[in-house]
């Protein structure tokens, strides 16, 4: 398989003089989920399953094309903020390009795989004691006073490499599905699904684009209340934003496509959260499983049919928050080693000894 860049140069900012950057990015599993499906009422149901990703998340399809782009532009180092898988990805592909990376990240608010992740890619760590948002101001003001790169989601490489993940689902189905659900935080990746969909549309790819369903947590659900969240608040911290950059661009991915962004709460989320794991194997973090959770709330409402092809896209690996996952449940007591006492546990019948 052609690298991400290569695959899809004809749809991206790609020149002659670009370097073909890669970590065997994109590609990722779309994968049938029936029984999910069954359990939410829906005809067909795929999960795009991002967590594949290198670095376990839908950003190293923006990353790479950023990092690309900023090596082609002669930077050396670059720079951003963020509350964890940004920080992930922007680690990962600097080293790979050979560039210096400086993360901004603020403190006690990063989930321990995430931190784990820009330490061992070797980024330059900033702990502020700040938010996430104070930590953006001063990327911005790092960008305007220094040689640096700044690859937030300011920089429009970044939705521009995340279309990528529309074309492939179009690529993968053979057509375009009639809805895409998916997690809405600052709104970059409704944006460059919306932009991927158009494009392939444009383009004579696809007859049809899908209707957009984008779900916030309902304690940082600004699209949804009309107006910034002073202190978002939810499980899911990949969605814990309250000024989303991309707000009028997700805006108008809605309203384009005929579709929505509603909220769902904490308890929904990791209800669909666990369901997705413990009915068909995909593991995601918290934030990733909005889509599904959001699916559940309109079918169950009445508000969608459920009739036709949905997509969901799970946007992170669940092993990003460990320590989240394990407070799900009590912690098994040890017992005694011997088969007698398993079996007891497992309320089964004690098995007579063969000699
Ligand atoms: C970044 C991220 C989101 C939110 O995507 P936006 O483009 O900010 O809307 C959702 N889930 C995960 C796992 C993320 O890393």
């Amino acid at each position: 398989m052609p690298s991400l860049l290569e695959r899809y140069r004809d749809f991206l900012p790609v020149t002659a003089q670009t370097p073909l950057l890669t970590l065997n990015e994109g590609n990722t599993p779309l994968i049938h989920v029936p029984r999910l499906a069954n359990a939410l009422g829906v005809d067909e149901l795929w999960l795009k399953f991002e967590g594949m990703n290198p670095t376990g998340s839908f950003k190293d399809r923006g990353m790479v094309m950023a990092m690309a782009k900023a090596l082609e532009a002669g930077a050396q180092s670059v720079v951003c903020a963020s509350t964890g898988n940004t920080s992930a990805s922007a680690a990962a592909y600097a080293t790979r390009a050979g560039l210096e990376a400086v993360v901004i990240v603020p403190s006690g608010k990063i989930a321990l795989g995430k931190l784990a992740q820009a330490l061992m890619y070797g980024a330059k760590l900033v702990v502020i004691d700040g938010s996430f948002d104070d930590a953006l101001n001063i990327v911005r003001e790092m960008g305007q006073a220094h040689p640096i790169t700044v690859v937030n989601s300011v920089n429009p490489y970044r939705i521009e490499g995340q279309t990528t993940a529309a074309y492939e689902i179009c690529d993968t189905l053979g057509g375009a599905p009639d809805y895409l659900a998916l997690p809405v935080g600052n709104a970059g990746n409704i944006t460059a699904y919306w932009r991927g969909f158009t494009r392939y549309f444009e383009r004579g790819h696809i007859a049809s684009r899908p209707k957009l369903l984008g779900f916030q947590a309902e304690g940082a659900a600004p699209i949804v209340y009309g107006q910034p969240v002073c202190h978002p608040e939810t499980v899911a911290t990949a969605i814990r934003i309250g000024n989303p950059a991309s707000w009028s661009y997700a805006v108008a991915a809605r309203d384009e496509s005929g579709g929505l962004i509603d909220s769902v709460t904490d308890d929904e989320i990791l209800a669909a959260w666990r369901d997705m794991a413990r009915l068909e194997g995909v593991f995601c973090e918290p934030a990733s499983a909005a889509g599904i959770a959001g699916l559940r709330k309109l079918v169950g409402a009445g508000r969608n049919d459920g009739k036709g092809r949905f997509v969901a896209v799970v946007t992170g690996h669940g092993l990003k928050d460990p320590e989240l996952a394990v407070k799900q449940f009590a912690a098994p007591e040890p017992v005694a080693a011997d088969l007698g006492t398993v079996e007891a546990l497992l309320g089964w019948e004690a098995s007579v000894a063969v000699h």
